[in-house]
């Protein structure tokens, strides 16, 4: 009899989401006539811009004629693509890499789980709390845990909460950790890592010998000046940092597929017998073995987000998000209601009213505005008493639905 991983049964079950679903179909069946509006996904809603589609329509045409016809690519991406992404999101911020430092895949979600591979089970890893479920559950997955206890949290992995008391910027672990998870632009709390707190942290890692996995997946997001978006804007984090960055939310890629990883040549780990060994070439050789690319057409598309058309098209999506993250943030202000966030990312995490639970809150938002979004004890422990509301929607709606907040909570 084959063996399970059992592991896998520590999980708690997927619970958010289904409940989430479950709850408003509930509430639609009782009130057939009520428009409900859903400010609770993590998925863009806008279709892909036009300059990204023509590269993505073109790629598909070369397929077509035998001189241009593409089977396996290289694991690691096409390098024209890896280029531009050097040339234009990196070099801008003074941050210079190689191609071969660059893993072209099909999205962070699977990344920033497979990465676990090229790390012992031994290594302590801390991650933030709330959090983006994928870091807890992959370590759990891999048995790096135990089981969780009452509250959520499981045995052996290290949680750093992030609160208003803290402004939702994690604490330094109290006990050693090899490994550490950060989220800037942060989903769920839509809040941002300073460049003062990076610098802190990579003194923290490169002191302490982690190696700091950052989520840069929200980089596009950022709209104020000296946030960095990216790690390696920091001294020393090629010694010490992997980033991951996504096309799914700078781009519309969720239902396409493209993200990259980079993993510097400068970042090293230690083998069982206590010497240093290049994370850049374990990466390599995991993705040589397991991956066999992304394909052609979808790497044509992601190298035109950065065309000079491709970005501007882009640029004018994201600055439609984040002017619903705005009408958000100020409605649900003047309501009364303390948010944060909204500015440098497209989640708005707000503090619910009247101390009402996460799904308290959710329940009164259904029920008497029509409204749905996320309980932020969904993300974690900490995330109770929270509440994420998502920008990515029609405009429209966006207004409508904060309308019904100030009118319900507004003075
Ligand atoms: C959406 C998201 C990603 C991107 O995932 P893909 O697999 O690239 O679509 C990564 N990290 C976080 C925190 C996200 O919210």
């Amino acid at each position: 009899m084959a063996r399970i991983n059992d592991n896998y049964l520590k999980l708690q079950a997927g619970y958010l989401f289904p409940e989430i679903s479950r709850r408003v179909t509930e509430f639609t069946t009782a009130n057939p006539d009520a428009k409900v509006i859903r400010l609770g996904i993590g998925d863009v809603t806008r279709p892909l811009v036009p300059a990204v589609l023509a590269a993505f329509h073109a790629g598909v045409d070369d397929m077509a004629k035998g001189e241009s016809f593409h089977g396996y690519g290289p694991e690691q991406g096409y390098s024209w693509l890896s280029q531009v992404i050097i040339d234009k999101a990196y070099k801008p911020l003074g941050v210079e890499l190689k191609t071969s430092e660059v893993f072209i895949s099909d999205g962070s979600k699977c990344d920033s789980s497979n990465i676990l591979d090229i790390f012992d089970l031994s290594n302590k890893v801390a991650i933030g709390d709330p959090v983006y479920p994928v870091y807890n559950d992959t370590n759990v997955m891999v048995g790096r845990s135990g089981a969780a206890n009452e509250q959520g949290y499981y045995e052996g992995l290290v949680y750093m909460p992030c609160t208003e008391e803290n402004d939702f910027a994690p604490a330094f672990p109290s006990e050693k950790v090899d490994v550490i998870y950060l989220c800037s632009p942060n989903n769920p709390t839509g809040t941002v890592t300073s460049r003062e707190q990076l610098k802190a942290w990579v003194d923290y890692a490169l002191e302490n010998d982690a190696v700091i996995l950052f989520d840069a997946a929200y980089e596009a997001f950022i709209t104020e000046a000296d946030i960095p978006r990216s790690i390696y804007e920091i001294e020393g984090a090629k010694q010490c940092a992997i980033e991951f960055r996504s096309f799914s939310k700078t781009a519309g890629f969720t239902g396409v597929r493209c993200g990259l990883t980079v993993v510097p040549h400068e970042l090293m780990g230690t083998t069982a017998t206590g010497e240093k060994y290049s994370f850049n070439k374990l990466w390599n050789r995991r993705q040589c073995t397991k991956f066999n690319g992304v394909s052609y057409p979808v790497q044509k598309a992601a190298a035109a987000v950065y065309s000079d058309e491709g970005w501007a098209q882009v640029k004018e999506v994201i600055d439609y998000y984040m002017e619903n993250a705005r009408i958000i943030r100020e409605g649900l202000t003047e309501a009364g209601i303390q948010c944060f966030g909204g500015v440098n990312a497209p989640y708005i995490w707000l503090r619910t009213p009247e101390g009402m639970t996460s799904w308290d809150f959710f329940d009164k938002l259904l029920n008497e505005c029509h409204v749905v979004g996320t309980p932020g004890s969904g993300f974690g422990p900490s995330g109770e008493g929270y509440f994420r509301l998502s920008a990515f929607g029609d405009k429209e709606k966006v207004v409508e639905a904060v309308g019904k907040i100030k009118q319900k909570w507004g003075k």
